[in-house]
């Protein structure tokens, strides 16, 4: 009885044993496979690639990447559904980000890192989406057109001393939508109404393509002054440094330039979330926040990293502390009331 006993003993821990062993092998094939991140980026590759690649060299977690537009990318997360591969959302403009959370695409994620990282306002109240750049939307004037003593805010852009004046990029374009909205949030509809009409009535040309061209008209003389992200002027003036135009931060007496970001979120059905909550963790830690700011000469969103000296040149300014989720909230008021005032 005694050596049944014993050899069931021994089978029994054998079982035990292999079951052990099953379960290891089990979950290190599962943590290896969980070793990859999947990204969906409306950023396209030169501007993610250099994080992602120092991410794997930190972690060695790898990160597959698909770039195509945001819309692109938004209707294939919501054809894939549950069985998309993507664990990351990476797109510019808190419009966009917003409108992927609107339409259930992403998930709440709680993390300490990221609250301390990135300031309140630049992040998704839900915890749905985060900023991981700054652009800030300012003003750039003809320098032997305008005195910047001329200039002071979004809303005196609308006075008639600007008649025939002003070029404005489409309103299609979710930058001037989101500036518009902010605007809504700042003033009310009737007022930003008044404001917005009297830009149409100042503009020099019909709303131009992009701020690029918007910049070039300025510096051809064509119009005074226009409203573009900063990382556009940025560009143009790296290839010709003669060209006559300058910044002007507006609104510093009163609520601040406009800024907007371009951020990423954790996909609703990521499969890999803990790394992909660590990619972005990473993201906006110091060791990344230069790499995404730098190469499309934007600002950092972490406080505690300086942007890149080009950038740094241009001169501090206050930035408008409200919370960008007013961009999307107030989306289709602001392209409603764009529409009805000409704007197009
Ligand atoms: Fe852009």
């Amino acid at each position: 009885l005694l050596i049944i006993s014993n050899s069931f003993m021994f089978k029994l821990n054998m079982n035990r044993f292999i079951l052990a062993l099953l379960c290891f092998f089990t979950w290190s094939v599962q943590s290896t496979q969980a070793q990859e991140v999947v990204v969906y980026s409306a950023r396209i590759e030169q501007l993610i690639k250099p994080m992602f690649d120092a991410f794997t060299k930190e972690t060695g977690i790898k990160v597959k990447y698909t770039t195509d537009n945001e819309g692109a990318l938004l209707a294939k997360l919501e054809a894939e559904g549950k069985n998309t591969p993507a664990d990351m959302l990476v797109t510019s403009d808190a419009g966009n980000l917003w409108a992927a959370a609107q339409a259930e695409l992403l998930k709440p994620i709680k993390s300490s890192v990221l609250a301390h990282n990135i300031p309140a306002h630049l992040r998704d109240p839900q915890n749905q989406w985060f900023g991981l750049s700054i652009r800030a939307r300012t003003l750039v004037y003809n320098t032997k057109k305008v005195k910047p003593e001329e200039l002071s805010s979004y809303e005196n852009l609308a006075d008639p001393k600007w008649k025939n004046r002003l070029c404005l990029r489409s309103s299609k374009k979710v930058y001037n939508q989101s500036l518009v909205a902010m605007m809504i949030a700042e003033h009310g509809e009737a007022r930003t109404e008044e404001i917005v009409k009297g830009w149409v009535a100042n503009l020099a040309t019909d709303p131009l393509s992009d701020d690029t061209k918007a910049l070039e008209y300025v510096a051809a003389g064509k119009c005074d002054v226009t409203l573009v992200n900063t990382y556009y002027f940025g560009r143009l003036m790296k290839k010709d440094p003669n060209l006559p135009l300058a910044i002007f931060w507006p609104n510093q007496d009163k609520n601040g330039v406009h800024v907007n970001v371009s951020g990423a979120g954790i996909t609703r059905y990521s499969r890999n979330e803990q790394a992909a909550v660590k990619l972005l963790e990473f993201l906006s830690s110091e060791k990344a926040q230069n790499l995404f700011a730098d190469v499309n000469m934007e600002y950092p969103v972490n406080p505690a990293i300086d942007a890149d000296p080009f950038v740094e040149s241009w001169g501090e300014f206050k930035q408008n502390p409200m919370n960008l989720v007013k961009a999307g909230e107030l989306q289709t008021t602001a392209v409603k009331l764009m529409d009805r005032v000409g704007y197009r």
